[in-house]
């Protein structure tokens, strides 16, 4: 049977069980959905065939819990997210793709893959350290290719636009920088190149110029950055290393409350499609724990509920000091002014009217939780890293030990601290000390999670929290990371060094409270630092006690 046939089918049976749910009628849609996972396998259509298994075992797992009557939203909304993007695999839809190809979470997430659940632990990619530089001047793009050059990226120079796009689709370099004036460079050229891959290839101009105009154009040309000639390099490494790493800002968390599963569910999609993580709040309570638990960026909120209306529930949450400043957008087929007007004078930020369409929702949402990070990051951000500073990771961690208890999940929260980080200091001076804080701190945001915290804790120490995860998984990662670490070159002119960090993990709920969990993996790193450095150790009983890693050896 051709694949489409069977991707109907899957739909017509999803369709008569959200009508009424029986556990007949699930069975047969789990059937059919295996049945989608092996054709899909033998086309050789592997990402659908993976795609299609995981919604597979999700609907088993359904059948196995036994599901009496009714699913929950919850399932009814992961079903339908996970079908939507079946069907994007089968027949695409280019209106579909976000729009917003300058929003960071965009640029996380181009094709609905990452949608799905991660598997336990971290995912392990390098940053493309491969830069284009066009730049009709040869003596300047020397002088700017050698600097570069020092600090671990490799650099390709082009004097003219010819032969540039061949290389860039062979070669994807992690960065493209153009030195030649703007206004000479073809608009279209980097704009069909992004079209081809699912991911934004980062645009930096360096320029004579420093006009509004000039800048402007740069802008429109797709450029991510612009500097001024003579560019002061390290300010240009400092860019290159946070536009060439994968790992972007944690993604956007909306909180949708809304009573309509129809709503919820085309509302969901549409903000996971463009990145986002968003969870349901159907009535007050649930609003309430979500809004502790689940620490939205935003709140997307329906004007009527059978509870109460979305004004009445907007106060409420503006009445809790914590929640102050929480974007609330409501969302409504309201088309009264007066009323609007009232929902912005009560607290709210912005008024959509249903129906709305998937961009502008995105693009609304994106621009609100951009300016709220903005505003939030200066109190919660420690300056050099941009990490959650000590107080926050702190404070996180209490949130997350709430979660976890709550789910029944395992936590890890790890202390990290560089060894001998003094010497570095001392050999190479401050300013290269604080380099290596960034590289650590870059580091550790490629390698892990997007659903993990990573704090600066203070001076040369990090503090790292692992929601969902077992101990020894935890470790594992760490160990991982800790060993990966040993092995990243530190560029300092032309030598490169080494250094090493030791970790002291605990989890939740073998300490219980955060302060227990927090001290306890502080005691580990002690161990870990007086038993030789470079060392991973789990605090606990005699068994886990033993778990420490071998040293790698370091090269100096
Ligand atoms: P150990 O292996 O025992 O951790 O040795 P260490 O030298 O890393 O530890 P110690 O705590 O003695 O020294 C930490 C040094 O880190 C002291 C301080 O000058 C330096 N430091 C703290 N914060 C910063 C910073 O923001 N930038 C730089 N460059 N150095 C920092
Ligand atoms: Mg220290
Ligand atoms: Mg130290």
């Amino acid at each position: 049977m051709k694949i489409e046939e069977i991707l109907n089918q899957v739909e017509t049976l999803w369709q008569a069980l959200e009508q009424t749910w029986d556990r007949a009628t699930l069975e047969n849609l789990h059937q059919k959905t295996h049945q989608l996972y092996r054709e899909a396998g033998i086309a050789g259509k592997t990402r659908l065939s993976r795609l299609s298994r995981n919604l597979a075992i999700y609907l088993y797992q359904l059948i196995e819990k036994d599901i009496p009557q009714e699913a929950p939203l919850e399932q009814k909304v992961e079903i339908n997210k996970q079908l939507f993007i079946l069907k994007e695999l089968v027949y695409p839809v280019v209106t579909a793709k976000p729009v917003l190809h300058h929003a960071p979470v965009v640029q996380v997430k181009a094709g609905p893959e990452l949608d799905l659940p991660k598997p336990d632990g971290a995912e392990f990619t390098e940053s493309n350290r491969l830069i284009v530089l066009i730049d009709s001047n040869k003596q300047e793009a020397e002088a700017v290719a050698s600097n570069i050059g020092h600090f671990g990226y490799k650099v390709e120079v082009f004097p003219g636009p010819d032969g540039v796009i061949e290389f860039i689709e062979n070669n994807r370099p992690g960065t493209i920088i153009i030195g030649t004036e703007v206004e000479k460079v073809d608009p279209v050229l980097f704009q069909n190149l992004n079209e081809k891959f699912s991911k934004k290839i980062p645009l930096i101009f360096l320029s004579n110029k420093g006009d509004g105009f000039s800048r402007l154009q740069a802008v429109k040309a797709g450029g991510d950055a612009y500097f001024i000639k003579p560019v002061d390099i390290r300010e240009l490494i400092d860019k290159l290393d946070s536009l060439s790493t994968h790992s972007l800002p944690q993604a956007y968390r909306i909180l949708i409350v809304d009573d309509s599963a129809t709503a919820v569910t085309f509302h969901s999609i549409i903000l996971q499609m463009a990145g986002m993580v968003t969870r349901v709040a159907t009535d007050p309570e649930q609003l309430m724990q979500q809004l502790v638990e689940f620490a939205p960026d935003l709140i997307l909120m329906d004007m009527y509920m059978p509870t109460g209306t979305g004004l009445e529930l907007a106060a409420v949450i503006r009445q809790q000091p914590g929640y102050v400043s929480v974007p609330i957008v409501f969302l409504s087929g309201e088309t009264n002014l007066q009323k609007q007007f009232q929902a912005l004078q009560l607290g709210g930020d912005d008024f959509l009217t249903k129906p709305i369409l998937g961009d502008h929702l995105v693009s609304v949402v994106t621009a609100r939780v951009q300016r709220s990070r903005i505003l939030r990051s200066y109190i919660e951000r420690d300056s050099l890293t941009g990490l959650y500073n000590h107080t926050r990771i702190k404070e996180q961690l209490e949130l997350e030990i709430i979660g976890s208890r709550r789910k029944n999940n395992n936590l890890v929260f790890a202390m990290l601290d560089i060894d001998y980080f003094k010497k570095v200091n001392d050999t190479y001076g401050h300013h290269i000390g604080d380099r290596v804080i960034k590289n650590l701190s870059r580091f550790l945001l490629n390698k892990l999670r997007r659903t993990d915290f990573i704090g600066r804790y203070g001076g040369e120490e990090f503090a790292i929290i692992l929601p969902d995860i077992s101990e020894e998984n935890g470790f594992l990662v760490m160990n991982r990371i800790r060993d990966d670490f040993a092995r990243f070159p530190h560029y300092i002119l032309d030598t490169e060094f080494y250094t090493t960090f030791s970790c002291g993990l605990a989890s939740f709920p073998l300490y219980g409270e955060a302060n227990s969990l927090s001290r306890a993996a502080d005691r580990a790193l002690y161990e870990a630092k007086r038993t030789g450095r470079n060392r991973v150790m789990l605090a606990g009983p005699p068994v886990n006690e033993r778990i420490v890693s071998p040293a790698t050896p370091v090269k100096r």
